[in-house]
């Protein structure tokens, strides 16, 4: 089952644990706050969002718990 991930980037600390665990899609950028390779943002809801397959979704949970400031979450699509 596909489901998305989001984003909600301005409140993004740049803590790295999201490019540590997955540096496939996740990259902190020079402004210091994390990039989510390939997402949307999605003007309504300010947050970037990427489809997500069953092969990348159990890493992303696991960086959606590590995220400090809890910036990143999942949801079904
Ligand atoms: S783990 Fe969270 S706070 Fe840290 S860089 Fe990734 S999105 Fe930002």
């Amino acid at each position: 089952m596909a489901c998305k991930l989001l984003l909600k980037r301005k409140e993004c600390i740049g803590a790295g644990q999201c490019e540590a665990i997955s540096p496939q899609i996740w990259k902190v950028m020079g402004d210091g706050k994390a990039e989510l390779r390939g997402a949307t943002l999605n003007p309504k809801t300010g947050m970037y969002e990427l489809v997500v397959d069953d092969a990348l979704l159990k890493t992303q949970k696991i960086v959606a718990g590590s995220c400090p400031v809890g910036c990143i979450s999942l949801e079904k699509s």
